[in-house]
C-alpha cells in the first residue's frame, strides 16, 4: 500500500513519519527528485535526489513521474513511480509526504492508466490542525517568520484544510494530543493487526 500523509504545514507530518522511519525499518520512504539548489548541510539523497533540468525533463518525457509539480514559482519537485511500483509489487508499506495538489495529480496519473499498480493500494490521510490558532503558534514557533510568509502559509493551510474530506483518512490532532497520540492515531491506519 501507498499511504500519503498530508496536511498544513506545522500540523507535524514530518514528526509522524520520521517515527514511522524509526519504529518500521521495513517501510518504504520513497525521497523525491529536485531541481533546486543542494543547501548547505545537504547531500545527494537528503533530503533529495537533486538533480538537473534536462534529468527532470527526461523523466517527464519518460512518463517517470506519479507526480511533479513547479513549487515557489521556482523549483521542480517530483515523485517517481519506480521505487514506488517496485515496492508495491513487493508488498510493502510505502509512506510519502505530499499536499493536495499533488494527491490530485497522483489521481490523474492513475485515472490516465498510467500507475496501475496502484488500483486499489492507494490510502491518504489527512492530519487536521486542532484550531487556526494552533497551527500560528505552531508555524511562528518553528522559524522566526515574516507577516507576509504567515499569511501566505495560513492562506495555503486554509486551502489545504477544506479539501481534507478528499483523503480517505482523516486524523483530528487535538491541542493536548503528545506527538505518541497522534502516532498512536495514524499507526491505526496503516499497521495492520
Ligand atoms: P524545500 O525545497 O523547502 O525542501 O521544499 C519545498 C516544497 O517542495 C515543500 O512544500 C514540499 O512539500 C514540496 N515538495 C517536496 N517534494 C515534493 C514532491 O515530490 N512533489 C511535490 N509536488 N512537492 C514536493
Amino acid at each position: 500500500m501507498l499511504y500519503l500523509i498530508l496536511g498544513p504545514s506545522g500540523v507535524g507530518k514530518s514528526v509522524q513519519v520520521k517515527k514511522l522511519r524509526e519504529n518500521h525499518p521495513d517501510f518504504v520512504f520513497p525521497k523525491s527528485v529536485s531541481t533546486r539548489k543542494m543547501r548547505p548541510g545537504e547531500s545527494q539523497g537528503n533530503p533529495y535526489f537533486f538533480i538537473s533540468d534536462e534529468e527532470f525533463d527526461q523523466h517527464i518525457a519518460a512518463e517517470d513521474f506519479l507526480e511533479y509539480a513547479v513549487v515557489h514559482e521556482s523549483a521542480r519537485y517530483g515523485t517517481l513511480k519506480q521505487p514506488i511500483q517496485e515496492a508495491v509489487e513487493q508488498d510493502k508499506v510505502v509512506i510519502k509526504e505530499l499536499d493536495i495538489q499533488g494527491l490530485k495529480k497522483v489521481w490523474e496519473t492513475i485515472a490516465a492508466g498510467k500507475a496501475d499498480f496502484l488500483e486499489g493500494k492507494l490510502a491518504s490521510i489527512f492530519l487536521l490542525p486542532p484550531s487556526e490558532e494552533v497551527l500560528i503558534n505552531r508555524i511562528v514557533s518553528r522559524s522566526e517568520i515574516k507577516e507576509r510568509e504567515l499569511n501566505q502559509r495560513l492562506e495555503s493551510a486554509r486551502r489545504e484544510v477544506e479539501q481534507a474530506h478528499l483523503c480517505t483518512h482523516q486524523v483530528k490532532v487535538e491541542d493536548e494530543d503528545s506527538i505518541e497520540e497522534v502516532y498512536e492515531k495514524v499507526g491505526k491506519i496503516i499497521v495492520p493487526r
